[in-house]
């Protein structure tokens, strides 16, 4: 079964392209990026056995920019189908799915209104997310049936106790509650780490580390998400590449007040001129930071030990709600390739019994177990496959 798989995002589309019978690797992988040039979209595409493409289109119109990545996937240098006609599914990433969707489902006109009438909980997201599943039906044909797998969904079972925030009791009426993201990863992580330990998924007490340029942690127990650091948007818990994660709400009345900042001013301010960049005043880039900070730079070094002194907080307040820890699990561009981030956020956690494997601190293209072997944690390093996991979806709601 051959399925697409769709990350549409305000300035980027990325998408991939499986054949579900042959495995978990991508045929042919493809991003957008409509800010590299005004007025046009820049093109990145690559197949399986590493044929590449790279072009411009004067362009600004998205289904335009969408159907011609797809026509890239039956034309040289990238073909890997005869006939668009082949793709037997498409698979979404929604980031908001509201209350309604607690897992991933076939898009029909009534889903696609909820997907519009959440907007205003994702204005950056879903207006995004809903065009492109619109493309698709343009480009493709209506009859190409399309899944909604949603970010939010994984964290939907959370308790009461750790959905609602502690404001007026209305706001829990008004939908204005604890939601999480990253949902996808959380989950694809959580099920790769039981398979790893060959164990029952609701046998397991873990705790996963999405740490990309979005940062999250979630809580899981008996297979669902029962806490998160991203609250009613993806700004709050950890600190991040340019958001700030939680800060006292009070500054920002403060700066209100004093007419320092607009509503919208803070919004730039907290998603994209804080966290790492804007402790280091030099970029969201971990890696560029701990170069930094190693070459003497004292505010890179600051943000580095904010970003570790949060990451342990908050691994501590999931801990104590979980009553036991069976994995600590690492994910996405940080968590899946640094050694030192490893180290730093499991230093401490000795008086639960876990303990590190020298040997096996290395990166490494493989899934792998970074715990010694007497340690009573696992702390597993999972490379994470959202686009997977979208398309594992389709093939559960369609069948094969
Ligand atoms: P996104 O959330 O945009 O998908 P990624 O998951 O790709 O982002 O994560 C990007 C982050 O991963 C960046 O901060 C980058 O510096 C970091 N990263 C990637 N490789 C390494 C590495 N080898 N060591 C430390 N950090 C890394």
């Amino acid at each position: 079964m051959k399925i697409l798989v769709l990350n549409a995002g305000s300035s980027s589309h990325k998408a991939a392209l499986f054949d579900f019978d042959s495995g978990q690797e991508a045929l042919w992988r493809s991003q957008l990026d409509w800010t590299h040039s005004e007025g046009a979209v820049e093109l990145t595409a690559q197949t399986a056995d590493d044929r590449q493409h790279q072009a411009t289109l004067e362009t600004q119109d998205k289904t335009e920019g969408i159907r011609w990545m797809l026509s890239t996937l039956v034309e040289s240098p990238v073909q890997v189908l005869e006939s668009l006609s082949e793709i037997q599914a498409v698979g979404h990433r929604v980031v908001h799915g509201g209350q309604k969707y607690q897992e991933s489902i076939q898009i029909t006109p009534a889903v696609k209104d909820t997907i519009q009438h959440l907007f205003s909980l994702a204005p950056a997201h879903n207006p995004a997310n809903l065009h492109g599943i619109e493309a698709m039906e343009t480009v493709l044909g209506a009859l190409v049936p399309q899944v909604a797998v949603f970010d939010t969904a994984f964290h939907a079972q959370m308790p009461a106790s750790a959905s609602t925030f502690p404001g007026p009791y209305e706001w829990v009426k008004e939908g204005i509650r604890r939601y999480g993201f990253h949902g996808i990863s959380h989950r694809y992580v959580a099920q790769r780490a039981a398979q790893l330990l060959s164990k029952d998924l609701t046998e397991l007490k873990m705790i996963t580390c999405h740490l990309g340029n979005g940062c999250s942690l979630a809580a899981v127990r008996d297979g669902v998400s029962v806490d998160t650091t991203m609250g009613f948007t993806p700004l709050d818990g950890l600190m991040m590449g340019s958001r700030s994660g939680s800060v006292d709400p009070g500054i920002l009345l403060h700066l209100i007040r004093n007419d320092q900042c607009t509503a919208n001013e803070l919004d730039t301010l907290l998603n994209k001129g804080s966290g790492l960049k804007g402790i280091s005043g030099l970029s969201n880039d971990m890696r560029q930071v701990a170069e930094a900070a190693e070459q003497g730079s004292d505010r890179a070094q600051l943000a580095l030990d904010m970003f570790i002194h949060t990451l342990r907080r908050n691994i501590g307040a999931m801990l104590s709600n979980l009553g036991g820890l069976d994995a600590l699990v690492f994910t996405a561009g940080i968590g899946e390739n640094s050694v030192d981030i490893w180290q730093s956020a499991c230093a401490g956690w000795e008086f639960l019994g876990l303990a590190l494997n020298p040997d096996k601190l290395h990166r490494s293209k493989a899934d792998q177990d970074i715990a010694a072997t007497d340690s009573k944690v696992r702390v597993l390093v999972i490379h994470t496959q959202e686009e997977w996991a979208i398309a594992q979806d389709c093939v559960k709601i369609l069948g094969s």
